[in-house]
């Protein structure tokens, strides 16, 4: 019998890319699907994985060798602030629904995701591997970053005390297609596209909110679903590993914007609004431990990447999470 992995959380952004790249990708190739594997996209319809019952029947179900562990309540800041209890609970409920049974039903590897956002508020940059735990998240997002840090405080000690290959993978921001579009709660690239499509629809001003000068390293979905891959294959330490492009890839709200502007085709009037707040200028995290232990990786050119998102968005308007 073949491997069987199973993705929870796998109708979302990341799973998505991490289906198109099994699909697409040569068979037998590095990041391509291998002989006799099987591959699961879990959606929370299938189960709910805060409840225990309705976990252990998808696993009864699938008796999956390895799982992707992605499924997660996820909102942007101010559904944050809004709900911390709810971001803290449902998200431990998961966690510990997905951790436990998979130990008890002797998964062989589990790869669990983090965020860059559950890092201490005060740190030193670059944030690497080893500063998740130095201090307090930012308090807009502190259920969400507790339930998360968690997830590495479990891997440990189901390895230390039962021997489990559990670990986890800390992305910076996402993008790509089958992203949440909603303008309340995307995160900046999406909210940016669909802003920019209403824009030229209703032939109004496409406004940027802040300055358009802060930093940010963002990694397209489907650059990240072959590191989920590599990590799947290749990667057996509970230590956490940064998916990420590298600090000197960093580009400026501006830049993503102007991106977007020439994807959307929009020609109407375009600017910033320098009262809206701006966040963190930059919060730059190292990739250096995942392009060491990979040997490499040819990222997709930012531009290139931004295409396809905004090019699956209009393609896909009627059905996307707007
Ligand atoms: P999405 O919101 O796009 O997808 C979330 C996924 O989780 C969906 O498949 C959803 O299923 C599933 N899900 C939600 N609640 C439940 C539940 N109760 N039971 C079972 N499944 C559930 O998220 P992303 O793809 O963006 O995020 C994937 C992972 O990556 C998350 O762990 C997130 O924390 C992490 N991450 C994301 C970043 C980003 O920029 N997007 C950055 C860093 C980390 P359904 O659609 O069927 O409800």
């Amino acid at each position: 019998m073949g491997d069987v992995i199973l993705v929870t959380g796998g109708t979302g952004l990341v799973g998505k890319g991490i289906q198109y790249v099994i699909e697409t990708e040569p068979e037998g190739s590095r990041f391509g699907k291998k002989p006799g594997e099987k591959w699961i996209f879990a959606s929370s319809s299938e189960a709910d994985l805060r409840d225990a019952a309705q976990t252990k029947k998808l696993f009864e179900k699938y008796k999956p060798t390895h799982v992707i562990h992605l499924a997660a309540i996820v909102g942007g800041l101010f559904a944050n602030m809004r709900a911390k209890s709810t971001f803290l609970r449902d998200n431990l409920l998961i966690n510990d629904n997905v951790l436990h049974t998979s130990y008890e039903t002797n998964v062989k590897k589990v790869i669990s995701c983090l965020s860059t956002c559950v890092y201490p508020d005060k740190v030193t940059y670059p944030l690497d591997e080893t500063k998740i735990h130095l201090g307090p998240p930012h308090e807009s997002n502190f259920g969400y970053a507790h339930a998360k840090r968690l997830v590495d405080v479990q891997n440990h000690a189901y390895k230390e005390q039962y021997g489990c290959n559990f670990t986890s993978a800390i992305p910076t921001n996402v993008f790509g297609p089958y992203d949440n579009y909603d303008l309340e709660d995307a995160h900046v690239i999406p909210a940016l596209i669909h802003k920019c499509y209403l824009a030229k629809k209703n032939n109004r001003p496409f406004i940027v909110g802040g300055s358009g000068k802060p930093l940010r390293q963002f990694i397209y979905s489907r650059d990240l679903a072959k590191q989920f891959i590599w990590m799947l294959r290749e990667y057996n330490d509970v230590e956490p590993v940064i998916l990420s492009v590298g600090e000197n890839e960093e580009v400026t709200i501006k830049e993503v914007a102007d991106a977007i502007v020439k994807a959307v085709g929009f020609q109407g009037e375009y600017k910033f609004d320098p009262s809206r707040p701006d966040g963190q200028f930059r919060k730059p995290a190292s990739n250096e431990k995942l392009l060491k232990l990979m040997g490499g990786f040819q990222f997709t050119p930012f531009e290139k990447a931004l295409d396809e998102s905004v090019k699956w968005f209009l393609d896909n308007y009627n059905t996307a999470r707007v």
